[in-house]
């Protein structure tokens, strides 16, 4: 039976990712309040949101420090753009901010309104530097199988989503895939040092492939999140690094998810040890209380960007100013409770710790994560991690039965994760722990019977 409210979404409204039938069917599911780390529905049921809405509510639900930003803004100036040789002072502001917090050389910022934005821009500057550099044959992007960069052509395009590149045609042309680095999904068995290095080299293959004169840049996610948290091997990283360097592709990382205290640094990049020439960043800029989004730019590309005149690109809310107060405002939260220091040393490892417990579950056959991300494999036979057969629905099983428990927790195939708020408490990471583990025996159930 589905509420007044439901039957009305039903009627009028298109959701993002959702099979349309099944809600249909069901209805959607209507959250109406959040404080904290919980949620409440439509009947007043409070759930622990261990996804931080889409990896993006970092402060919580309900931070006044936020709202009365907004508010000041909406008084002062509601609305004006950056274009034509204008600013206003919350966007200068927030660019200095995000200039002292970025690692490396990364002292310039361009604002977009999402993370697809950012992405979209990211292939518009590449090409436009090396067009300046006088190298135009340098167009080519290659990004990797199983990255999300959005849902923009460009985004889903630089993604290695193969469902979304099915819907449409896509890549867009002189975008081109390697293989992610997913040691338990593809390399299992093998040395995972030797697998990053493996998976690392693929992208100097195909750059010799494509001839390097083609190519601008490698875009990647320092842990790729949508995907299913996948943390690469220590060996990865520093190796795709290395191949950028020899040919002079420009590295492009992309934390839209990982930036903003998620893994215990300001940014995943320092975690890794990268020196990107750009940076993407959305969601906990803001703690998703408001679209905003970033392309941090180093030196090497800001000076080519400005000697070229102008850049023809940028959008009507390109540093939108009542965003860019809430983004400073979540900065200074951040830095006075010292968030990014808590993730590190307090409340990230003893998530990892307590999440990892959940490994000698019979449904697990592994638990990863870092900082405040963290993933675990459904399978059928612990013994030699064989997984559950296509279709058997493992994953959606789970997270079915933790909606039920009241804990949103999410399943990429049969790969379930999380990415709570960075304000979480011991008492509330003991609780998800608590449901998680509940959740496994009652998919166990379902699934074994
Ligand atoms: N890049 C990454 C790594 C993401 O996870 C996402 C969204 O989940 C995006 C880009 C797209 O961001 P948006 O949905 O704000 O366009």
């Amino acid at each position: 039976q589905k509420s007044p409210l439901q039957q009305l979404d039903a009627a009028h409204h298109l959701h993002p990712f959702t099979d349309s039938q099944a809600l249909h069917q069901k209805g959607a599911r209507v959250i109406e309040r959040g404080e904290g780390v919980y949620l409440w529905d439509a009947d007043g049921r409070r759930i622990l949101d261990a996804m931080a809405g889409l990896w993006c509510v970092n402060l919580g639900y309900g931070r006044e420090e936020l709202v009365l930003a907004a508010e000041r803004q909406l008084r002062r100036l509601p609305y004006y753009n950056l274009f034509f040789q204008t600013t206003h002072p919350r966007a200068t502001e927030l660019a200095a901010s995000l200039a002292a917090l970025l690692p490396g050389d990364m002292e310039h910022l361009f604002f977009t309104g999402s993370g697809s934005e950012c992405n979209d821009t990211v292939i518009r500057m590449v090409r436009h530097y090396w067009a300046e550099q006088g190298q135009p044959g340098r167009k080519t992007i290659i990004s990797r199988y199983n990255a999300y960069h959005g849902s923009t052509l460009a985004g889903a395009s630089l993604g290695g989503m193969k469902p979304m590149h099915a819907q449409g045609g896509l890549p867009l042309p002189d975008i081109v895939h390697i293989d992610q680095p997913y040691h338990f999904g593809e390399g299992l068995g093998q040395d995972p040092y030797q697998f990053g290095l493996e998976r690392a080299r693929q992208l100097e293959q195909k750059i010799l492939e494509l001839g390097p004169d083609k190519v601008a840049a490698f875009i990647g996610e320092p842990i790729q999140g949508a995907g299913g948290v996948i943390i690469p091997p220590d060996s990865y990283w520093p190796e795709i690094q290395r191949i950028c360097r020899q040919y002079d592709i420009l590295l492009v990382v992309d934390e839209v998810i990982c930036g903003f205290g998620r893994t215990g640094h300001w940014f995943a990049s320092e975690h890794y040890g990268l020196e990107p020439d750009l940076l993407c960043m959305a969601k906990g800029i803001t703690s998703g209380y408001i679209p905003l989004g970033a392309v941090a730019v180093g030196a090497r590309v800001a000076h080519g960007l400005i000697k070229g005149g102008e850049f023809f690109h940028g959008f009507t809310y390109s540093g939108h100013p009542v965003a860019c107060a809430v983004a400073l405002a979540n900065i200074e939260v951040m830095q006075k409770e010292r968030l990014v220091e808590r993730v590190h040393d307090v409340i990230g490892p003893y998530l990892q710790q307590e999440w990892a417990s959940l490994g000698s579950h019979p449904l697990v056959g592994e638990t990863r994560g870092l900082g405040l991300l963290a993933a675990l494999e459904l399978v059928a036979d612990k013994s030699d991690n064989r997984r559950f057969a296509e279709g058997a629905g493992a994953g959606m099983i789970c997270r079915e039965h933790c909606f039920d428990l009241g804990l949103v927790m999410r399943a990429v195939g049969d790969t379930m994760i999380i990415s709570p708020p960075l304000v979480i408490s011991r008492a509330e990471v003991d609780e998800l722990i608590r449901k998680a583990r509940q959740a496994l025996d009652l998919t166990y159930q379902t699934l074994m019977n």
